[in-house]
Formats: structure tokens, C-alpha cells, sequence
């Protein structure tokens, strides 16, 4: 049987169909502790681009705190987190700003959405932070972001009279502001009926395709068929669901 699941995870990361994935984040050793209590680890895993993980495990495993992590919005006990390439301690607060803004994208289970701003004007948001943009650009970005998880029809009216599911399409595309490498998503249809879930994860599916990377922590069995690496956390450990 090991040798099975050996072949299987030889053929699955040849890829053939995909480009080359490049390795955006890399885990090496990873243990995070609060106080005594040991949530993760020595977890060591690779996220690359054009794949979508998803990450299952009871309430209180670390789901919630390994993505954290990932997103290096905390730093783990021992071990150490690349982000392309760069050692997450070795960045100066500045660096670590910058180069997180080029690679995450977050989305939460209940949006963070800004309830009396309009959905264009959250998807701007994140784009007011990058000089980059002019303002023509941020609203054509933005209003291509929306139109590309179906809501181009929704664009001008209020976060606060959106439906869940439009909602955090909304964030979604808000998520994609800065054209991240990777989406972050915690429970991501937790308040969601499986229509809206299907189509989250649809919109998921494509952004893989595309090339993005999507780790998305969803207790939904669904997500297994859909997902192209699946995880299990259980007892501070990483184990990959084959
Ligand atoms: P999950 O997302 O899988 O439900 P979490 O990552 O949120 O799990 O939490 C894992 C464990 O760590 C839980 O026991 C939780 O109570 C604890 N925990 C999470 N954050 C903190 C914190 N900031 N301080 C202390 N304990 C925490
Ligand atoms: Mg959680």
C-alpha cells in the first residue's frame, strides 16, 4: 500500500497539464505553543502556486493558527517560514509588509466586509495602499475583480444589503486587490448554504487553474473532491488526507 500511495503522489505532483509551480510558501519545522499548550507541531509543508489545499480538523486542532501562520500574521515557536524564498525572521517589520501585501490575500468566515461602503469601494480598499494605482485604475480593477465572481450587477450597491454569499464573493474579490499570489481562507462558507458554497468554491477552482495558490480550512466533505491536496490537522500534525 505504501508504495501505491507513493506512485499516486508521484504522478499528482509531476502536474503534467500545469505549468511549473513555484513554491510561494515553504513550512520547514514549524511548532507554535500558547503558553503550555502545543497547538502545532514540526509541521513542514510547501505551498505552491496553482494548487488549492484544503485543511480539515476538529474545533481548537490549529486550523485557524496554522493559517495565521502561513499568512505570517504570527510567528511559530520553532521553525521557520519562507515566504518566496525569504526567511519570515530575517525580514524587517517593512519587508515582511511588503512582501506579504505580493503574496496573501485573506478571507474570513463572516467577510470583515465594510457594511456602509459599496461593494466597489471595498474591493478598493486594499488598492489605496499601493501607489501604484490611480484612481481610473482602482475602479477599473475593481469592477473587473467583481465581474469576475459574477457580480458586476452588484457593484454600486451597499456591502450591508448583499446576500452571504455575495458577500463573500465580495471579499473574495476584495482578497484579490492587489493580485496576491495566494488566498488565504478561513472557513470560508462556514455561514453558507451548498449553493453558495458550490459557488465559492468554483470561483476557488478557477483562481487555481489560473495559477494561484488557495489554502482553505473547510470542515464541508465537498472540498475533498474539489481541492487538489487535502489536509487533516489531528494532534498538532499535518497529515495529508490520500
Ligand atoms: P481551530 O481554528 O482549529 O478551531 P485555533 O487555531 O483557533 O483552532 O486554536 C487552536 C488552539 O489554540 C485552541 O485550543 C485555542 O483555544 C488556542 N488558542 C488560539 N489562539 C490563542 C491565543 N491567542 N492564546 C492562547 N490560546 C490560543
Ligand atoms: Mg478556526
Amino acid at each position: 500500500l505504501r508504495s501505491l500511495l507513493f506512485v499516486h503522489k508521484i504522478v499528482r505532483d509531476m502536474g503534467c497539464d500545469k505549468k511549473m509551480a513555484e513554491i510561494l510558501i515553504s513550512c520547514q519545522n514549524i511548532s507554535k505553543s500558547y503558553e503550555n499548550l502545543l497547538v502545532l507541531e514540526k509541521i513542514s509543508q510547501e505551498i505552491n502556486s496553482g494548487t488549492f489545499y484544503s485543511i480539515s480538523g476538529e474545533s481548537g486542532s490549529g486550523k485557524s493558527t496554522l493559517l495565521h501562520l502561513l499568512g505570517l500574521l504570527d510567528t511559530p515557536t520553532a521553525g521557520e517560514i519562507y515566504m518566496h524564498n525569504q526567511a519570515a525572521s530575517s525580514m524587517k517589520a517593512k519587508q515582511l509588509l511588503a512582501v506579504r501585501r505580493k503574496t496573501i490575500g485573506f478571507v474570513f468566515q463572516s467577510y470583515h466586509l465594510n457594511h456602509l461602503l459599496t461593494a466597489m469601494e471595498n474591493v478598493m480598499l486594499p488598492m489605496y495602499i499601493n501607489p501604484e494605482y490611480t484612481s481610473s485604475e482602482m475602479k477599473t480593477g475593481a469592477a473587473e475583480l467583481l465581474a469576475s465572481v459574477g457580480l458586476e450587477h452588484r457593484k454600486s450597491h451597499l456591502a450591508k444589503d448583499l446576500s452571504g454569499g455575495e458577500k463573500q464573493r465580495v471579499a473574495i474579490a476584495r482578497a484579490l486587490a492587489n493580485d496576491p499570489d495566494c488566498i488565504l481562507a478561513d472557513e470560508p462558507t462556514g455561514n453558507l448554504d451548498k449553493k453558495n458554497e458550490t459557488v465559492i468554491f468554483d470561483i476557488f477552482k478557477k483562481l487555481a487553474a489560473e495559477g494561484k495558490a488557495l489554502v482553505v480550512i473547510s470542515h464541508n466533505e465537498n472540498v475533498v473532491d474539489i481541492a487538489d491536496e487535502n489536509y487533516r490537522l489531528n494532534n498538532g500534525i499535518l497529515e495529508e488526507l490520500l
